[in-house]
């Protein structure tokens, strides 16, 4: 289909409309412009588009969970039980006994006095800074930081200092030219979502303790992947008892939907009371947190998931590397492929395509300007063979579009 053909201006397009069609073509021209695709399966090590089975290398679906057996039984008997729709907001219709089953094992997974679940990681970011920062405080954050903790931060109406990509000397001199603050909330992913690379944990601490601050850490990517039983980067440099704020999802390796923020029970009570995104919004579904209750006992009984995955990531970094691909050297499954132009990442994305194998090319605002990337992610479910078929697929194309020799 010819995108920039249905966007060209007509008459029979009102004002509104020609203005929309003039912004979408003018991404378009700058190769910024984005489509949905659709997906006729379930999540999977392979997917059924358009008829085809493809390779799905693109998803955070990291352990395989999200078309899991159980998960799906969980949430089937959820619903029969407590139905679809949770009412209302949970301080209005209640909160539903599967939302309060999720957030105590998840207190006990995280290994904090308490858990409060939110709709959606989107949501507990947002709602998280807003209720712990205002005017009169600093809020702190990574340049690299998912968009979701820079929206909070912005909405907040404290005053935004922006420090670079795990440069704590940096950091340390935005705290100490932030003396005057009320409160100085330090706010980093875990796992950058579109590098794959660690926050430096330790010297926030560090710095957290020097200057008296608060330290919110989003454990999005880190959940289920990484620290002892897959509790996350904290818990893997035994400081879950020191980061004041831990924000997982449940959308990711858990492959359900919804997201947490797991501390004290005064910060629980607290969000409860003050996080505008918790108190104005609807509760997740109860079929949702059900099964993401599920793929906590699952990650439990199954540790080796997590090996499968990390290997996975392991075996398909080191090959693509040898490759010629330019590749961030990472310990997580997130396996970026730097092509520095968007309109390579499209037509590396699409060559790839073609082969059978599905990555979604990732193109400013998400990452910065010139460096536009293909973000691979195998889950525990590829196998060798199947890393191989992506491998020759990323090697082909590759050399068709020059990329590498
Ligand atoms: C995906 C992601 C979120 C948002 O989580 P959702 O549950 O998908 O809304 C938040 N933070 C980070 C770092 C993420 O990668």
């Amino acid at each position: 289909m010819n995108f920039l053909g249905l966007r060209t201006l007509n008459d029979t397009m009102n004002r509104f409309e020609q203005e929309l069609a003039a912004a979408l073509a003018e991404l378009e021209g700058r190769s910024l412009l984005r489509h949905l695709r659709n997906v006729d399966s379930a999540q999977g090590a392979r997917v059924l588009i358009g008829g085809r089975s493809m390779l799905m290398l693109c998803s955070n679906n990291y352990l395989g969970l999200a078309g899991h057996p159980r998960l799906r039984d969980a949430a089937r008997h959820a619903l029969e039980r407590y139905g679809v729709g949770a009412g209302a907001s949970r301080l209005i219709a209640g909160s539903l006994d599967p939302l309060s089953r999720l957030e105590r094992r998840l207190a006990r997974f995280q290994g904090t006095e308490a858990a409060l679940v939110f709709g959606s990681g989107y949501l507990a970011n947002l709602g998280t800074i807003t209720a712990l920062a205002g005017k009169g405080d600093v809020v702190l954050g990574d340049e690299l930081n998912h968009a979701s903790l820079i929206d909070g931060c912005r909405l907040s109406r404290a005053e935004v200092r922006v420090f670079r990509h795990r440069d704590c000397g940096h950091l340390q001199v935005l705290l100490e030219q932030s003396r005057q603050a009320r409160r100085r909330l330090i706010v980093t992913d875990a796992v950058f979502s579109m590098d794959g690379d660690c926050a430096r944990l330790a010297e926030m601490v560090e710095l957290k303790h020097r200057f008296d601050a608060v330290l919110m850490v989003d454990e999005a990517h880190a959940i289920g992947v990484l620290g002892p039983g897959g509790a996350g980067l904290a818990a893997d440099l035994d400081l879950g008892q020191e980061v004041d704020v831990r924000i997982g999802t449940l959308s990711k390796a858990l492959g359900s939907y919804g997201a947490y923020a797991a501390g004290s029970h005064m910060l629980a009570e607290f969000l409860i009371n003050r996080a505008r995104s918790f108190i104005y919004t609807t509760g997740l579904a109860p079929a949702l947190a059900a099964a993401a209750e599920q793929a906590l006992a699952i990650l439990e009984e199954e540790p080796e998931r997590r090996r499968l995955l990390l290997d996975n990531a392991e075996y398909l970094r080191d090959k693509l590397g040898r490759a010629g691909f330019r590749i961030a050297p990472t310990q997580t499954p997130i396996i970026p492929v730097m092509l520095g132009d968007e309109r390579q990442a499209l037509a590396m994305a699409a060559a790839l395509f073609e082969r059978g194998v599905y990555v979604t090319a990732i193109r400013p605002p998400t990452v910065p300007p010139g460096t536009a990337r293909l973000r691979v992610t195998p889950t525990a479910e590829h196998t060798h063979a199947d890393l191989d078929e992506v491998l020759t697929a990323f090697v082909e194309s590759g050399r068709e579009l020059r990329l590498i020799g």
